[in-house]
């Protein structure tokens, strides 16, 4: 990026929304539509708190409209219908559009929930992209099966399309999160209804708009914003969606679950909440980069990140002098202007998120946790929701702040004696999404690898994955994976063709 580039870049979210197009109603049916009942919901930022738009809020018979919709155009068929091949180059023109908008799309996501511009333009942007590309690339490249029949017949296996999809989809990667939905969802042939989290649907309207200029046809692909129980709701408990598919805390994925029972069966596909394991064992030859992936595992994207390795267990001999390492990187990292390509640490994306990370630190105090880093609020006089990167020193794994998913920039370190002991408290939680082991031990690497009850386990590194690779949790962290080839089964009937020629 050259200098001028950097230099014209907007600082205030005043200037900034002088270069977006802020999309406010719903998509349904190729075009933007008023809510029905006509409310909206306001969409404020938190880089300063002030009003960026007022966005549609849809409720059930938004919800009755888009299903409908959504439901002819899969009957029509001209998506499930086309060859995988055309699906293929409209989803590569669909990643092309999003491409030739990227920079629209990382400011807009930064706008919307205060995660510096360095991020969305660097992460949250590119790999949704390469998410598109992906699905594309892949659609037209797996194989149906045939059994082992006898000679006088043929048995297919065939995969189809579920029928309609809707994911409901969080704040703090909107684009991201829905596209691990959407990507493998449209590839196979779906009609799908996206509802975003009321406090970021702006991006994820201006890509509606976008993926029907790449020619994905009407009705195949709908945006919904409202609140949960008002938009989400009416969808998970909808008869006539083929499949809910959500991405959240792990209090809403239980009642997403509750709504499939309640309504029509329909599959259901959840990633929720998470209180990541890090290991850090005396034998770690590169205490510098456990450090760094200690720190940067929890403060990337102000911890509100759902695989934040938040519970940091480090070995009784070298706790001291690791945490020292760790704190330093916490007192030296200051929040900032997320609009500022400089920024590496941004805002919480609400109040009430702000409000929540400081009841916890206020609780970790209260029930014996050390402060060794951070605690406070920060930069109030922005009007935005800033708080400083926090490490607590002496926590047991049975403190609220070891035991609850916090979704802010907060470690909690517990002391611990030996690897059994570690696997022990790793596992000694309602989550299973993520965890790792720092180690130079091969053997202790292995059995930690098969012992951690996690979806993914990094050994010796954090957040080691990408889109070739399966993501989701075990226990209470949800089941099902985005993903991988292994998605397109979430969105896939499994179906048999027994063909008999003659008897
Ligand atoms: P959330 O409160 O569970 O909300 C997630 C989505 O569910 C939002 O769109 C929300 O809508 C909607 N919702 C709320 N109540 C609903 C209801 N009764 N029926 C249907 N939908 C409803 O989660 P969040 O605060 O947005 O995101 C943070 C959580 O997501 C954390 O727990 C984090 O760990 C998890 N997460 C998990 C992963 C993963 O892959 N495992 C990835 C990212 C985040 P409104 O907010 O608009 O009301
Ligand atoms: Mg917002």
């Amino acid at each position: 990026m050259n200098v001028q580039t950097e230099i014209n870049k907007p600082q205030t979210v005043a200037d900034a929304l002088k270069v977006v197009s802020l999309r406010t109603q719903a998509f349904i049916g190729g075009k933007f539509v008023d809510s029905l009942s006509g409310k909206t919901l306001s969409s404020s930022s938190p880089i300063d708190g002030s009003h960026l738009a007022d966005v549609a809020a849809c409720d059930q018979r938004d919800v009755d409209h888009a299903v409908a919709t959504a439901r002819a155009a899969f009957e029509v068929g001209h998506w499930r219908n086309a060859s995988p091949n055309d699906r293929r180059k409209t989803l590569l023109k669909f990643a092309d559009i999003l491409q030739a908008n990227a920079e629209e799309l990382a400011l807009l996501e930064t706008l919307d929930l205060g995660k510096p511009i360095a991020n969305t333009t660097s992460v949250d942007i590119p790999l949704t992209i390469e998410t598109v590309r992906y699905y594309a690339e892949a659609i037209n490249k797996v194989y149906d099966e045939l059994g082992p029949s006898p000679s006088n017949a043929v048995s297919m296996i065939v995969r189809e399309p579920v029928g309609v999809v809707a994911a409901v989809t969080p704040w703090n990667f909107p684009l991201l999160m829905a596209a691990w939905k959407f990507a493998p969802a449209l590839a196979t042939g779906n009609s799908v209804i996206m509802k975003p989290a009321e406090q970021t649907s702006l991006s994820l309207l201006r890509v509606a708009e976008l993926a029907a200029e790449a020619g994905i046809p009407a009705g195949v692909f709908n945006v919904l914003p409202g609140e949960g129980p008002s938009a989400g709701k009416p969808l998970a408990l909808h008869m006539d969606v083929d499949a809910i598919v959500f991405t959240g805390s792990t209090a809403v994925g239980k009642l997403i679950m509750g709504y499939a029972a309640q309504s029509n069966m329909k599959r259901v596909g959840l990633e929720c909440g998470g209180k990541s394991p890090q290991i850090v064992m005396t034998d770690c030859d590169n205490l510098d980069a456990a450090a760094n992936a200690a720190a940067w595992g929890v403060f990337y994207d102000q911890g509100q990140v759902c695989t934040a390795g938040t519970r940091l267990l480090v070995q009784k001999d070298i706790k001291d002098q690791f945490l020292e390492k760790v704190a330093g990187i916490a007192t030296g990292l200051k929040p900032g202007n997320p609009l500022d390509p400089a920024t590496e640490f941004g805002s919480l994306v609400d109040e009430t998120q702000l409000n929540t990370v400081l009841g916890y630190i206020e609780k970790g105090a209260a029930e014996g946790a050390q402060l060794r880093a951070g605690g406070k609020r920060a930069m109030t006089e922005t009007g935005g929701y800033y708080v400083q990167p926090t490490l607590f020193d002496g926590v047991t794994n049975e403190m609220t702040i070891a035991r609850e998913e916090i979704f802010g920039p907060v470690i909690s370190a517990i002391e611990f004696e030996t690897l059994d002991q570690a696997l022990r408290i790793a596992n000694d939680s309602i989550y299973g999404l993520a965890a790792g082991i720092w180690t130079s031990n091969v053997n202790t690497a292995h059995i930690a690898g098969r012992a951690l009850r996690a979806g993914n386990v990094w050994i010796n590194c954090w957040d080691g994955s990408d889109i070739t690779t399966p993501f989701g949790g075990f226990k209470q962290s949800g089941f099902g994976r985005d993903r991988s080839l292994h998605a397109l089964d979430k969105y896939t009937e499994l179906k048999t063709i027994w063909l008999q020629l003659s008897n």
